[in-house]
C-alpha cells in the first residue's frame, strides 16, 4: 500500500495521531522511524520497538521515503518546525495521518464493496464538530452503518474497518487540511469562515488557503458551502458548472438563496431546500432543543445539505434532528437556580463563536476571559447590549476589561470567584454564560476540562 512496503517512513509527534500512524504504517508493512520533541514522547516511541531519529542532524533524511506529521505542529509559522524544514530541504514528501487516510482509500484496498465506503469531510471556522456530529447523528438513526473521526471522535487512522455502504464523518480543522497530500471526500462541507488560529497558518490568507484545498484538489461528487461570507461566495462561485447539474450546494442563514442550483437556507427559525428556483422541502427548526440559536440553524442546513446529498428524505433528516442531544461545551444548559440558567459554552474560543453564543441570549452574566486572540475582543462591541455583566477571567482579563466600552465587569482571576460571583449578582431571567471568546490553555489543559469545571462549580451551587 502506497509504496511505503519495506521502506523508512518518519513520523513527527507521538501523540494520539502520531502513535496511530506508526502503527498503521508498521501494520502496512513500513518501517516507522519516529521523533518527539519531548523526552517523554521518545521513551514512549522507544518502549512500543520504534527507531528513534534525529532528523535534523546531517544525513537526517537519507532513504525517508515521506515525513507524517502530526496535525497539531506548527510548521511554517510562528517559528519554522526544524525537523519539517530538514525534510523539505532534503525534497521529502510531507504529508499526515488525513493524507495517509485518503491515498489508502484510493490506493484500491478498499474495492471490495458492493457498495464501496464514502466519506463527508466538514470544514469551516465554527460548527464543525456540530455539524459532524449532526450528520453522523443523522446517518445513525437512517440505520447507515457510519462512523465519526478526525478532529472529533476517533483519529482518522484508529476507525473500524468499513463495511459495505458505510459512510465516515470526517471533521477536519485547518490544521489537517493544510498539509495532507490527498483530500477526496465524496462530499466536502465548508460551515463558514473567521479569524482563527492565524499565527500558525501566517494569516488569513493562509488559513483559508488551507480549508479551501478539500474542495479543490480532491474534486468532491458534492460541495456543500456557507455563503455568508465573502471567502465562501469566493469558493461558490469557483464551484459553479452550469445551471442544470453542479457539484455545488451553497447554504446560508442571511439571506433566501432561491436562485438558479441547489440551495438550502433557514430563515426566521425555517429551513428551505430549493433546486433551479423552485422549493423542494421546508422544516420547522424553531422548537429543536439540540440546535438552538441561528448558528446551529447554520449547522442544520450544512447536516441537511450533506445528507441528501446522499439522497436522504427530508423527512428523515428532521427526524433526527429533533432527536440530537446537542454537544457538551457549545451552548449547552448546565443547571438552573431561582431562574437563572447557567450555560456552558467553554467551546466559544474565539470571537466569532463567543458572539453567536452571546447573540442567543438577551440577559447576561458573561464570564470572559483566558488567552485571547489577536485583536482581543474588539470585534465584540456590537454583541455586547445584551451583556448586564462582565466576570474575567484568565491571562487576557485586564485587556478584555478595557474592550468592554460601558459593559460593567469584575476582574475576577478565577472560574471560582467568577461564577460565585455571576450566581451570587443573577437575577431571575437572567443567564450566567460561560463563553470565553479564548483559548483555555492559560489556565486549564483544554476547552473541555474548562468547561467541565465550570458545570461542576455550578452543579454545587444547585
Ligand atoms: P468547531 O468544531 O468548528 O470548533 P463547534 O461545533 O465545536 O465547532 O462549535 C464551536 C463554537 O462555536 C461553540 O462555541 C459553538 O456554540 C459555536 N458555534 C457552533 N456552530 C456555529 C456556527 N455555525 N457559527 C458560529 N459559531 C458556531
Amino acid at each position: 500500500v502506497l509504496g511505503y512496503e519495506g521502506r523508512r517512513v518518519a513520523v513527527l509527534g507521538m501523540g494520539r495521531s502520531g502513535l496511530a500512524t506508526a502503527l498503521s504504517l508498521r501494520a502496512g508493512g513500513a518501517i516507522p522511524v519516529v521523533w518527539d520533541d519531548s523526552t517523554e514522547g521518545r521513551a514512549k516511541a522507544e518502549e512500543l520497538g520504534y527507531e528513534v531519529c534525529d532528523f535534523t542532524k546531517a544525513g537526517g533524511f537519507d532513504g525517508i521515503a515521506a515525513l507524517i506529521v502530526s496535525p497539531g505542529i506548527p510548521h511554517l509559522y510562528p517559528d519554522p518546525n526544524k525537523v519539517i524544514a530538514a525534510a523539505w530541504a532534503a525534497g521529502v514528501p510531507v504529508d499526515n495521518d488525513i493524507g495517509l487516510f485518503f491515498r489508502s482509500l484510493g490506493s484500491g484496498d478498499w474495492v471490495d464493496f458492493d457498495t464501496p465506503p464514502r466519506v463527508i469531510a466538514v470544514t469551516g471556522s465554527n460548527g464543525k464538530s456540530t455539524t459532524s456530529a449532526l450528520i453522523h447523528h443523522i446517518l445513525s438513526e437512517n440505520g447507515t452503518p457510519c462512523q465519526l473521526a478526525g478532529n472529533i471522535g476517533r483519529g482518522v487512522l484508529d476507525i473500524e474497518p468499513p463495511v459495505d455502504g458505510e459512510v465516515i464523518v470526517l471533521e477536519l480543522s485547518s490544521y489537517q487540511t493544510d498539509l495532507a497530500r490527498a483530500l477526496t471526500p465524496d462530499v466536502a462541507v465548508f460551515t463558514n469562515l473567521s479569524p482563527d488560529h492565524l499565527d500558525r497558518h501566517g494569516g488569513m490568507g493562509g488559513y483559508f488557503a488551507a480549508k479551501r484545498r478539500l474542495f479543490i484538489e480532491g474534486g468532491p461528487d458534492r460541495c456543500v458551502i456557507g455563503v455568508d461570507e465573502k471567502e465562501g461566495r469566493y469558493l461558490a462561485n469557483q464551484l459553479v458548472e452550469g445551471p442544470e447539474d453542479s457539484r455545488l450546494i451553497r447554504i446560508s442563514v442571511a439571506e433566501k438563496l432561491a436562485g438558479s442550483g441547489w440551495n438550502v437556507f433557514a430563515r426566521k427559525g425555517f429551513l428551505s431546500e430549493y433546486r433551479k428556483g423552485k422549493q423542494v422541502a421546508s422544516l420547522d427548526l424553531r422548537d429543536i432543543a439540540g440546535l438552538p440559536g441561528a448558528h446551529n440553524h447554520q449547522n442544520a442546513c450544512a447536516a441537511f445539505a450533506a445528507t441528501r446529498a446522499l439522497g436522504l428524505s427530508p423527512k428523515t433528516i428532521e427526524a433526527a434532528f429533533h432527536s440530537f442531544g446537542g454537544l457538551p461545551h457549545r451552548s449547552q444548559l448546565v443547571g438552573e437556580k431561582d431562574g437563572v440558567k447557567f450555560v456552558n459554552d467553554s467551546k466559544a474560543t474565539n470571537v466569532d463563536s463567543a458572539q453567536k453564543a452571546l447573540e442567543a441570549f438577551s440577559r447576561i452574566r458573561w464570564i470572559a476571559g483566558g488567552m485571547g486572540k489577536d485583536g482581543g475582543i474588539a470585534a465584540l462591541a456590537p454583541a455586547l447590549g445584551s451583556v448586564v455583566k462582565a466576570y474575567l477571567i484568565g491571562f487576557s482579563a485586564r485587556d478584555f476589561a478595557l474592550q468592554l466600552g460601558d459593559v460593567p465587569y469584575e476582574i475576577c482571576e478565577t472560574m471560582e470567584a467568577a461564577v460565585a460571583l455571576a450566581a451570587r449578582e443573577a437575577e431571575a431571567g437572567e443567564v450566567v454564560l460561560l463563553a470565553p471568546a479564548a483559548a483555555s490553555f492559560d489556565q486549564y489543559p483544554n476547552f473541555e476540562k474548562r468547561g467541565e469545571h465550570f458545570a461542576a462549580l455550578v452543579e454545587a451551587l444547585l
